[in-house]
């Protein structure tokens, strides 16, 4: 045995002997500004396109449901979004019928607040095994009725501070996710959402990008930041607190 390899078996049988664990160079992003990708209303290609791209440059995505609208044609089934909390990705709150809150708050209607808040979280909680810890509000509509109704469900209504990427994104442009999160960044904001709705013309989603190969792009985009140690790229319950 050479000199080498004996200080090596020294060190190693000395930790051993005392317990400890050796130091390891650890990937700390703790101070890094917060990237989320979040998707929005449920839509089936969220599982079949999206979280396949996601996974293949390393990140989980935060997938906010409508409860109601769980197993209808073109939208995920329980089953799905089980799958996808299994594999990392976060299952969150986008009420039971995707109403504007701010209205039901206006007319008084506080047991659709409660139905729309309280108890979409709690079917969630029940069909996934894992309680939602956020609110998307739909339209981003809200006030402080609203946020306050989603505190007392035991729910953190989202930052309003999001962009929507798909129609008309073109990645690496002064349109797509960098510069955007470069911008953010200068605000000083620490969590920053990348939302999208859906990622093929054909689906039922909202301004939808034109393929799921410019999504792609857009998520390589970010990975590149991420590369360069410019952000962390997280689950949006873990970018926000
Ligand atoms: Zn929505």
């Amino acid at each position: 045995m050479d000199f080498k390899k004996m200080v090596l078996w020294g060190v190693a049988v000395m930790a051993l002997a005392s317990g400890c664990v050796m130091p390891q160079k650890k990937d700390d992003r703790s101070m890094l500004p917060k990237v989320c990708f979040t998707l929005d209303d449920g839509f089936e290609e969220h599982y079949l396109m999206v979280a396949p791209i996601l996974e293949k440059y390393g990140f989980r995505g935060t997938f906010n449901v409508i409860v109601d609208r769980i197993g209808a044609k073109g939208y995920m089934t329980w089953d799905q979004l089980r799958d996808l909390n299994r594999r990392g990705h976060a299952i969150e709150n986008h009420t039971m019928t995707h109403p504007n809150l701010v209205e039901l708050a206006k007319a008084g209607k506080k047991d659709e607040l409660t139905r729309e808040i309280a108890y979409s979280a709690e079917r969630i909680a029940t069909e996934i095994g894992r309680r939602p810890t956020l609110l998307c509000h739909p339209y981003a509509a809200t006030n402080r009725q609203v946020d306050e109704c989603i505190r007392d469900a035991w729910l953190v209504p989202m930052n309003p501070h999001r962009c929507n990427f798909g129609e008309g994104t073109v990645p690496g442009s002064e349109n797509g996710a960098g510069a955007f999160i470069r911008k953010s960044i200068d605000q000083n904001r620490r969590c920053i959402d990348l939302l999208t709705h859906g990622v093929t013309k054909e689906g039922p989603a909202w301004r939808p990008f034109p393929s799921v190969d410019v999504f792609e792009q857009h998520v390589k985009e970010v990975r590149k930041l991420y590369d360069k140690r410019v952000v962390d790229v997280v689950l949006y319950r873990d970018a926000c607190r």
